[in-house]
């Protein structure tokens, strides 16, 4: 079903200029899958160059036309949903329903940026001086790079994808070397709705090959990255000497708080969904649970039986699977007490058993590192104060959870908690294609994407300072 996966520039799969490949193995088997690209520097300035060709033509049609030709790509995805499904499926190892579920939501937000083109409201308003008037237009910046991660990666493309070209730019996007099939079927896909040759190309390979090249290039206006917080400062480092426009959405190390007039059964069920489903592979997950000492002995009981029913999935690499079973060792050699997991299963695949820790020091490593793997610590506080000093007590700040009956500790905890997302009696993941999501701290540099506050992102708002009649000025 996935065949050799190859640059699509200027609407045409081509091979890279060196003929070198990568391979791709599947996480749930650890056989090979397909070759992919693996690209250097005369790729990107191949597709940033018919990039540039491309974008003027395109951004001189309508905000209207753009965002019907974007309905057209998320229509078409919905049409071959099973397809799509099941090659996000084969690389990344998940069950099929969730691969589903996340095709629908990279149509979604194609469907939502679309109707953008009869809004893409600006202001008009008022002049200081006599017989002028002052307004906005919104304009695409040119050439962006588009760089992901892997963990979603229909809607990690959808997300960025969909409102750039929307805005006017034509893009190149830089998939996860470890799901690059899925990015690959969605620009083919495009290029099959209508989206014109060279308003979306694609480079495959490694981050410090063919991405470092991209972030270098001197003809790309932005850069858009979705990945962890260390790749994301050599982006921003490297992008800075050359003043380009960047947005970063990076890392996370949620914490879900549990109060003790909380409903306990759904606060599990929640847990355990933040926390291990997509084997934990999410920024939002829950990877801290914060409960508040007089439910911590029940609670802890409960999630230790309850995850041993959970189904598995496996992470994306061997290097992960080592990495974050190396990181409960070493907290269970630091004093820590792991619960349950911390151990690979007994399986073909790189499967981590769903793992929980206790005892561990908010200061440790296992609770300020983000491990991007199926593992939660367990903190126990005396109260809420206590509870938002050690949400609070991170380098990141994406997404925080509190599950409580009361109004009061809700409202307190949303407006202390230092997070960009924050969700009362539900899960730390989650978002929606007309809300903004993006977090403060290390979790990025203070973009918001999805939602309308992701034209911001891809385009500038000019102002017009227009006199209207000069006669009597
Ligand atoms: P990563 O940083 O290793 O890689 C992300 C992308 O950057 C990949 O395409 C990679 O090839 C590329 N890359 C690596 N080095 C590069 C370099 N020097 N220059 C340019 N590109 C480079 O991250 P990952 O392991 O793919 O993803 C996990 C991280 O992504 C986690 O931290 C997770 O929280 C974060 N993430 C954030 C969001 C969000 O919306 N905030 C969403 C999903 C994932």
């Amino acid at each position: 079903m996935v065949g050799d996966v190859q640059n699509l520039i200027d609407g045409r799969l081509v091979p890279t200029r060196s003929g070198e490949w990568l391979e791709k193995i599947r996480p749930a088997n650890e056989t090979a899958l397909c070759r992919v690209a693996r690209s250097g520097a005369e790729d990107v300035s191949d597709a940033v160059a018919a990039a540039r060709v491309a974008q003027s033509a395109w951004a001189d049609r309508t905000a209207v036309s753009r965002g019907d030709t974007v309905r057209d790509v998320a229509l078409l995805l919905r049409e071959r949903r099973e397809e799509a499904s099941a090659i996000v499926a084969e690389e990344t190892g998940k069950p099929l329903d969730a691969a589903r579920g996340e095709t629908d939501a990279a149509v979604e937000m194609g469907l939502f940026v679309a109707g953008e083109g009869r809004r893409s409201y600006g202001r008009t308003t008022t002049a200081s001086m006599p017989y002028r008037t002052v307004l906005t237009l919104r304009q695409p910046l040119g050439v962006a790079a588009l760089i992901m991660s892997f963990n979603t990666p229909l809607p990690n493309v959808a997300w960025k994808a969909f409102p750039a070209i929307f805005c006017g730019n034509a893009a190149v996007v830089k998939p996860s070397e470890h799901a690059p099939a899925s990015a690959s079927f969605f620009a083919e896909l495009a290029l099959e709705a209508g989206v014109p040759s060279g308003v979306l190309n694609v480079v495959h390979g490694l981050g410090g090959e063919v991405g470092a090249a991209l972030v270098d290039h001197p003809d790309v206006d932005l850069v858009s990255f979705t990945g962890s917080a260390s790749t994301g400062r050599e982006i921003n480092e490297a992008a800075a000497r050359r003043l380009a426009k960047t947005c970063l959405e990076l890392g996370g190390k949620n914490a879900l708080v549990v109060c003790d007039d909380a409903d306990l059964d759904r606060a599990v069920e929640w847990v355990l969904a933040s926390a291990f489903s997509n084997a934990g592979q999410r920024c939002a997950s829950a990877s801290r649970i914060v409960v508040l000492d007089p439910v911590y002995e029940d609670l802890r009981q409960r999630l230790v039986e309850a995850v041993v029913g959970l189904e598995s999935q496996p992470v994306i690499s061997r290097e992960s699977m080592e990495r974050i079973l190396g990181a409960v060792e070493q907290a269970r050699d630091s004093g820590a007490t792991v619960l349950a997991g911390g151990t690979r299963l007994d399986r073909p695949g790189w499967h981590v058993a769903p793992t929980i820790v206790e005892g561990a020091d908010p200061g440790a490593e296992i609770s300020q590192l983000e491990l991007f793997g199926p593992v939660t610590v367990l903190y126990r506080v005396a109260d809420l104060d206590d509870a938002i000093e050690v949400v609070n007590d991170s380098p990141y700040g994406l997404t925080a959870a509190i599950h409580t009956a009361s109004v009061h500790r809700a409202m307190r905890f949303a407006e202390r908690v230092q997070a960009g997302v924050v969700v009362v009696n539900a899960g730390t993941h989650g978002s929606e294609p007309h809300m903004g999501f993006g977090g403060v701290k290390n979790s990025g540099t203070g973009w918001r994407e999805a939602g309308v506050e992701a034209l911001d992102v891809y385009s500038d708002l000019k102002v017009v300072n227009l006199v209207v009649d000069p006669s009597k000025i």
